[in-house]
């Protein structure tokens, strides 16, 4: 995001943000009830980790490519790593059957406090955040639910398409 071009458009991080309407939901890890083969079918860049499904409250986020090298490493080191271990993102592991193979503990790849704007943000100040702090995506919430995530890519091809409804939008100097 060039620092040159500046963005002047009143569009919000709602706008920006995904999954749009038609699209499927926001691909999310819950922080202690996945197990090893859901987290590994999924395929974007990153995931939001959140308490659960039903309460959508962040907890932190995960780079997908963190995600198979730390799946890999345990398969080779440790012992009874399979598709049904669950992953753990928590501190504290929670209690299973005792029949159950041993939880992969995540928690270390996890970005804590990863940024987020809420959907009422203005697209001026959120790209402004991208640059500043050099951010390659930043999540988005409501209330404290998590909603959505904008990458990099997706303002740089909301920019390319104001630019070409509304070329004087975006002033470049
Ligand atoms: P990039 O935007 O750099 O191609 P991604 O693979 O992360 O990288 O994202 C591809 C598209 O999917 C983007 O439009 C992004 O907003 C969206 N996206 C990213 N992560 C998720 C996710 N966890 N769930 C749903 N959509 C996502």
């Amino acid at each position: 995001l060039e620092a040159k071009e500046e963005f002047e458009h009143n569009s919000l991080a709602v706008d920006v943000m995904r999954p749009r309407r038609s699209d499927p939901p926001l691909a999310m890890l819950t922080q202690d009830s996945m197990t090893l083969g859901e987290v590994e079918s999924t395929h974007y860049s990153g995931f939001p980790v959140v308490v659960s499904s039903e309460s959508q409250r962040l907890v932190g986020f995960v780079f997908r490519r963190d995600l198979l090298i730390s799946i890999d490493n345990a398969r080779k080191r440790q012992e009874g790593v399979v598709s049904a271990s669950r992953v753990v993102f928590t501190e504290h592991a929670p209690s299973q059957p005792p029949e159950a193979p041993p939880p992969l503990r995540l928690r270390g790849i996890m970005d804590l406090s990863p940024f987020t704007v809420t959907d009422h943000t203005a697209m001026d100040i959120t790209v402004d955040i991208f640059r500043k702090l050099g951010l390659r995506q930043c999540l988005v919430t409501h209330n404290g639910r998590l909603l959505g995530i904008i990458t990099k890519k997706d303002i740089l091809k909301h920019m390319a398409q104001i630019a070409n409804r509304d070329p004087d939008s975006i002033l470049f100097n």
